[in-house]
């Protein structure tokens, strides 16, 4: 392909260095390899936190001027090379190619609103209780950065945690999914170009168990932040126990999206489409769990059928509507998810099997008759499946939705201004839709309640989790 290449190294003190192994990227829609990265072994890893170290000690005294514009070149330089990025997207991940140009643009607004949001790094001035005493606080970098970024949205998890840790003045060592490496590395390229300094933004690819374990536990790095499955995060907080790292974790989901009866069932569809068949339902806030009110649920499935006949399954590349899944384990998981729910009596009303253009391909699903005790139920199913359940009044669904350990996003479509109130108030989630499938914008404090994660990332408040807080008492009598 013209827009990478065909060997990428590790990028560690604003340097492409050749790592002592190698990977292969594959392309999940037919397996073939479309380039190839140096992997890190212990001491290249250690290596580059040493000079990640090193990089902080200069970037924590650049002034917040100087960072917004570095940052802000960087954003041209993502925007200016949108079409090259998109393609590569596509390429490693299988999602549609216009799903990749709105990555782009997602991931670049991150960039843009981290660069204003590093000139308004401010603390409080209290007040004394007491005469001829000063009380405040002020903000300081947290210090080494250690990101670790999903498959899912290649570019956009990895701005969003990038952007602002570096807008705040830490330096970052960032480790990439191995399935989707390349995205991450040309940022890098960019970032270079951009005027990152040497060591401000290094990249290293190799086994998630050998570099996890060293960024976790390094006593360099203050801060982990994480964007990936439960397991792992519980995993990387155990492992970060020992230095006592600030840590951030955007984990799992298991979306409710629910259709009381008095929506709009057009613009439920069309809310529900967005939000279950994005990165065919590969990402973390897919809808996983849709709850239909029973007056409705005839006329909603045949709705929902029809829209799911026009689905076009095929290469991302061809603006197709539902790509590849992005491996063998996620294409065994989808088949073992509706294998359970079929024996365990649910309805097959659309699809429920692999898809005729054979490899990681699968057909848009739609199961009813879903009950508690069924996977598609209780897990975080990653595929174009739908597992539906019909509902009578509003505490059983709003019970219903929140029986479950995760608590990232819900949506739901209702006219009801009550209902409205009580939803927010009830729902156990981070992230709440209302009449609308689409949440994601750089003004989202992103992230989950119970085992979906702590701490949310962009937002106003995007520069916090990356600073310290340090309070001063002044006795200037
Ligand atoms: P997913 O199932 O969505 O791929 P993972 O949690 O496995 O979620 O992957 C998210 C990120 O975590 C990837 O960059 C992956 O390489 C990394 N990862 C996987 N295992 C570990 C581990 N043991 N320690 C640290 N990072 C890991």
């Amino acid at each position: 392909y013209i827009c990478m290449k065909k060997n990428y190294g590790l990028l560690i003190n604003g340097k492409w260095v050749k790592g002592s192994s190698s990977l292969n990227v594959l392309n999940p829609l037919n397996d073939k390899i479309i380039s190839k990265i140096s992997t890190a072994n212990i001491e290249e890893s250690i290596e580059a936190v040493n000079n990640c170290h090193y990089a902080f000690k200069s970037w924590s005294k650049f002034s917040a001027k100087n960072r917004s514009d570095i940052l802000k070149n960087f954003y041209n330089l993502v925007k200016k090379n949108r079409k090259k990025l998109s393609e590569i997207i596509t390429l490693e991940s299988g999602k549609p190619i216009q799903e990749s140009n709105v990555e782009v643009d997602y991931g670049a607004s991150f960039i843009e609103w981290s660069a204003e949001q590093a000139l308004r790094i401010n603390s409080d001035v209290f007040e004394s209780p007491e005469l001829g005493k000063k009380l405040f606080t002020i903000k300081s970098p947290i210090g080494v950065v250690a990101a670790i970024t999903p498959w899912n949205f290649p570019l956009a998890m990895v701005t969003r945690k990038v952007s602002s840790a570096v807008a705040a003045g830490c330096s970052v060592i960032l480790k990439p999914s191995e399935l989707t490496p390349i995205t991450a590395l040309e940022l890098g390229s960019m970032s270079l170009e951009a005027g990152f300094p040497p060591g401000v933004f290094n990249i290293i690819n190799g086994d998630p168990k050998i570099i996890g374990e060293v960024l976790s536990t390094n006593t360099l790095i203050k801060k982990i932040t994480f964007t990936g499955s439960t397991k792992v995060g519980k995993l990387l907080m155990k492992n970060s126990s020992s230095t006592v790292k600030n840590i951030s974790l955007e984990l799992g989901g298991n979306a409710p999206f629910i259709v009381f009866s008095d929506a709009n069932l057009d613009e439920a569809i069309d809310g529900f489409m967005m939000a279950k068949f994005r990165n065919a339902g590969q990402t973390c806030i897919s809808a996983n769990r849709l709850f239909v009110h029973k007056s409705v649920s005839n006329i909603f499935i045949d709705k929902l059928i029809n829209r799911l006949k026009r689905l076009n399954v095929g290469d991302g590349m061809k603006s197709n509507d539902i790509g590849p899944l992005i491996s063998d384990k996620a294409l065994k998981k989808i088949i073992d998810h509706v294998g359970d729910a079929k024996k365990k009596g649910a309805k097959i009303q659309f699809g429920g099997n692999r898809h005729k253009l054979g490899g990681l391909f699968y057909e848009p699903t739609l199961i009813s008759n879903v009950k508690k005790n069924m996977k598609v139920f209780n897990k975080e199913n990653f595929g174009p499946i739908i597992p539906m359940i019909e509902f009578e009044k509003d505490d059983e669904v709003i019970n219903k939705s929140n029986d479950t350990d995760y608590g990232l996003a819900a949506y739901f479509y209702t006219k009801n201004s009550s209902r409205v109130w009580k939803n927010i108030n009830n729902l156990e989630y981070g992230m709440i839709g209302i009449n609308s499938g689409k949440i994601s914008t750089y003004l989202n404090p992103f992230g989950g309640l119970k085992e979906s994660g702590i701490g949310r990332e962009g937002s106003l408040q995007c520069l916090d989790p990356f600073l310290e807080t340090k309070f001063v008492l002044w006795n200037y009598d």
